[in-house]
């Protein structure tokens, strides 16, 4: 009785959405009992999902460029530095804190140990993926060599693009990355070009770069970065009007997405046979969420992080759905914004870095499947692996882009740093849609917390500031 009506105008678009997934849910079970749908009638099914995805995808670019610049240029550059660090110290210590976790549990509950690993198909040809070379592209990328092309030019390798150089007939183009296992194996075994900070063709991290410099610079030329500043600002209100726009078509766009992949989804035994494995990464990830980043908010901000939590629930949702953080970020943006009263100098800063390297969902979920392979095979691993697969699991999620099974294919890296074949991916990957979904979740859940912890610690510099433009707008001379 207590305003529900009003609970319910200001919820309305969360309990659409939420609706919608169990709509959809309840769909895709019925059409798949009921009905024979060939390829293509799976493909005209998923067709109202596949446009969700391709305007949030859209959306991502002059996005990430607008909110970076501004999200500089508006704080001198000591507060941005003082701001960007403690940032980077919150990414890497909950990122820290996953694998740790996510290394207790499934060495307690030991998902692998008594199953067998005889159904293993090791067809798959081992890529050399080394952890050095995957740090070297990482940097590699931080300067792209051409600012167009970094907004949609796929991503590669040193040693790919060396490759291509020598046989330039068979250069081939990433196939649209989609959930089936034999694309997803592809991926990993001959491109593995999803290593790297690259969202759906966008080089985000070289990007990201590009816009920290260009804003620090506009915010020190004084009155002419006037007119950039407020150019990039006025492209970023517009963009967050679209964003409201595409939200108003997500519920549609999200039903036919989960019916869709429920009619598509073709192995259910497996989630049998997987389940304890399952049960570890979830287990896990449920903890990170309820207990780990919800307990360092609650100690730095002193706020009750259940309505924190609550107030990202919509972004929440649809990382739920389309496995991906970078195309869940205008939703984070407005989550943390509009409900959860971030600073936007914060936001624009802290979220669109945080959605490429802060992925404390897939740095958990990476330590587990490394172990539980390692389990499958009776291999036994000594103290030093155990440390070295805490740190590639963390270099392997800053690594991997905010898209669906990019984890997955930076697995690769963790796998082969202690000496297990890579291919052994295979076993996983029939389940990873799934865990894809709940990790990417957690990822955005750790970005949000981030943004909010950081506002937190950097209130002293956010009102001095405040202060300092207060009196120049009453005194401009
Ligand atoms: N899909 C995840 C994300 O976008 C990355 C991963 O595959 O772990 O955050």
């Amino acid at each position: 009785s207590v305003n529900f009506k009003a609970l319910l105008r200001k919820n309305w678009l969360l309990i659409a959405t939420v609706v919608s997934v169990l709509l959809g849910i309840g769909l895709g079970v019925v059409v798949r009992e009921y009905a024979t749908l060939s390829h293509l009638d799976k493909q005209y099914f998923g067709f109202p999902g596949e446009i969700l995805m391709r305007m949030l995808k859209l959306i991502i670019l002059p996005l990430i460029i607008s909110s970076m610049i501004t999200g500089v240029a508006a704080l001198d550059s000591e507060v941005s530095g003082k701001i960007g660090l403690r940032a980077v110290v919150y990414y890497f210590s909950t990122t820290i804190i996953a694998v740790i976790l996510g290394i207790l549990l499934v060495m307690t509950i030991k998902p692998g140990v008594s199953q067998e690993a005889e159904t293993i198909d090791r067809t798959g040809t081992t890529p050399n993926v080394t952890t050095v070379d995957t740090i070297l592209d990482l940097i590699r990328n931080m300067f792209p060599e051409n600012l167009v092309q970094a907004c949609f030019q796929q991503y590669k390798t040193k040693r790919k693009e060396e490759e291509e150089r020598k046989d330039p007939v068979s250069t081939t183009t990433l196939p649209p990355l989609t959930t089936t296992i034999t694309a997803i194996m592809e991926n990993i075994t001959k491109e593995y070009k999803l290593i790297g900070m690259y969202s759906d063709g966008i080089n985000v991290l070289g990007l990201i770069v590009f816009c920290v410099a260009f804003g620090l610079v506009i915010g020190k030329m004084g009155e002419k970065g006037r007119i950039l500043l407020e150019f990039f600002d006025a492209l970023n209100e517009a963009t967050m009007k679209l964003v409201q726009i595409i939200m108003y078509y997500m519920p549609v766009g999200i039903l036919f997405l989960i019916a869709a992949k429920i009619i598509e989804v073709e192995d259910w035994e497996i989630f049998k046979k997987m389940g304890l494995y399952m049960v570890t990464v979830l287990s896990g990830l449920a903890i990170h969420a309820i207990v780990c980043l919800p307990l360092i908010y609650f100690i730095i901000v002193r706020k009750n992080p259940y309505t924190f939590t609550l107030g990202m629930a919509q972004a929440l949702v649809t990382a739920l759905m389309i496995s991906s953080s970078s195309a869940t970020l205008p939703v984070t943006f407005r989550c943390s914004e509009e409900n959860n009263h971030i600073d936007k100098r914060i936001t624009r800063f802290v979220l669109p870095v945080g959605a490429t390297i802060n992925m404390d969902g897939t740095a958990l979920y990476e330590a587990v499947a490394a172990i539980f392979i390692a389990q499958l095979n009776d291999y036994a691993l000594d103290v030093g692996q155990i440390v070295t697969i805490s740190i590639t699991a963390t270099v392997a999620s800053i690594g991997a882009a905010g898209v669906p099974n990019a984890g997955l294919v930076t697995m690769v890296i963790v796998l082969t740093a202690v000496g297990l074949p890579a291919s052994d991916v295979t076993l996983i990957v029939a389940v990873d849609w799934l865990l894809d979904r709940f990790r990417t979740m957690i990822n955005v859940l750790g970005d949000a917390y981030g943004a909010g912890i950081v506002q937190k610690l950097s209130k002293r510099e956010l009102e001095r500031m405040d202060l300092i433009s207060d009196v120049d707008v009453a005194n401009p001379f």
